[in-house]
């Protein structure tokens, strides 16, 4: 299995798009077929001079910077004109209760990341994601991308033998009674189906994730 080691993505291929030869159809850059490609559709945007006329883009073409993608991170997109805020793009956001403690710090957090960075997240595989993949931020800059974890993974990384406890730690957006153990824990319902994407910060170590019901 293949592992895709970069600054903002340390995890398998197999939590990005790319998959191995997509019915031999050619990519549209380069024209071959070996590398691991994407169909592309609505769910991804790619920054390119020819992203029109893109319909197959493969791995090795995106390693050697022909496209980087469009993506999201807390507070807002990262656009091919740059930064679009949450409350930009939905203006009703502006008029919520919590718009003052809650968005808005993340909008002023986002928009003073360094341009270098937010480029640099550009030339990162988006992962995948039901609802579409949401890059966390820390230490003014974007975390790094872990995997998508399940219960052992809880607790290899629990500080004290305690994945619940761990879980309600970091978690971003939900917490709560028995959340975990229906979700995530040895014993969880039949019918869980919330996925964890999980993130680590490449200066302070500190993790942090967030769930994604599908
Ligand atoms: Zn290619
Ligand atoms: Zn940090």
């Amino acid at each position: 299995m293949d592992y895709i080691n970069q600054k903002y993505f340390k995890a398998s291929i197999e939590e990005t798009p790319f998959e191995s030869n997509q019915n031999n159809k050619a990519c549209s850059f380069c024209r071959h077929t070996k590398s691991p490609s994407i169909q592309l559709d609505d769910s991804l945007t790619i920054i390119s001079r020819d992203a029109n006329k893109a319909e197959i883009v493969c791995l090795q073409c995106f390693y050697e910077k022909k496209y980087s993608f469009e993506q999201q991170a807390e507070g807002g997109y990262l656009t091919k004109d740059g930064i679009l805020l949450d409350s930009e793009k939905y203006n009703y956001l502006k008029d919520s209760h919590d718009y003052d403690t809650d968005l808005l710090p993340k909008e002023k957090q986002l928009l003073s990341i360094e341009k270098s960075k937010i480029q640099e997240l550009q030339h990162t595989p988006p992962f995948n994601a039901w609802q579409g993949a949401i890059w966390l931020v820390h230490c003014n800059d974007f975390m790094t991308f872990i995997g998508t974890w399940e219960h052992k993974d809880f607790v290899n990384n629990s500080p004290n033998n305690d994945p619940s406890a761990f879980f309600d730690n970091i978690c971003d957006n939900w917490n709560g009674d028995d959340f975990y153990d229906n979700q995530f824990g040895p014993n969880k319902s039949e019918y869980a189906e919330s996925t964890f994407y999980a993130f680590e910060c490449m200066h302070c170590k500190k993790k942090r994730g967030y769930v994604d019901n599908g």
